[in-house]
């Protein structure tokens, strides 16, 4: 959750960390518009989650996250 300059994980309401404006630790953040044809109907969604929470997130996954290094993009 972001406001005021702050982002709260919307998990488990940990404020993440910010020095001298720039965040400080990794923060998963969402800002996803369902389409015409979800349940949603266009809806946009928006939610942030410390790593921490991410990481439990994903953990359930049934296949596992796909790990890509910034530089295999390249
Ligand atoms: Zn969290």
């Amino acid at each position: 959750m972001r406001k005021h300059n702050k982002i709260i994980c919307n998990q488990c309401k940990k404020e993440l960390k910010f020095e001298k404006g720039y965040l400080k630790e990794g923060c998963f953040s969402v800002d996803y518009a369902f389409g015409y044809f979800s349940q949603k109907d266009g809806a946009r969604q928006r939610f942030d989650l410390c790593e921490e929470c991410y990481d439990k997130m994903v953990a359930q996954f049934q296949i596992p996250v796909e790990v890509v290094r910034d530089k295999e993009l390249l």
